[in-house]
């Protein structure tokens, strides 16, 4: 039996999530711990761990050009955030971009 990530169960509407964007290839959620007043997941729907497994060059564009799209549409101004790997923060092991921002006043680092 293999067993889905928890993103795949999110896309596949077994758990719950606030879904921001879909099509078919991509979804945008709110991140259930938001570390920003607005904290945004782009995930792809094809399942790879983390973002350097990606080698397909249009497979790259196309994240980042929809985590783009949602930030702009959410937000104008955002920061993009990608955690590769537990040494780098990634708790989930499927590739995502964080969308960040909505803050009032300074920004943090
Ligand atoms: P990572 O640390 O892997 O880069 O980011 C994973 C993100 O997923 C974290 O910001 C965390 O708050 C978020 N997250 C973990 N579990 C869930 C969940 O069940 N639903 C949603 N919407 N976000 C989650």
């Amino acid at each position: 039996m293999t067993s889905l990530t928890l993103f795949e169960r999110i896309i596949a509407r077994d758990i719950p999530a606030t879904v921001v964007y879909e099509d078919d290839k991509f979804i945008a959620i709110k991140d259930i711990a938001p570390k920003a007043p607005t904290h945004l997941l782009v995930i792809p729907k094809k399942v790879s761990t983390r973002i350097d497994e990606i080698v397909d060059p249009s497979e790259m564009g196309e994240l980042w050009l929809t985590a783009i799209k949602v930030a702009r549409e959410q937000l104008g101004d955002y920061r993009l955030v990608v955690n590769v790997g537990k040494g780098g923060g990634q708790e989930v092991p499927h590739t995502h971009i964080h969308i960040l921002g909505g803050w009032e006043g300074p920004v943090p680092y």
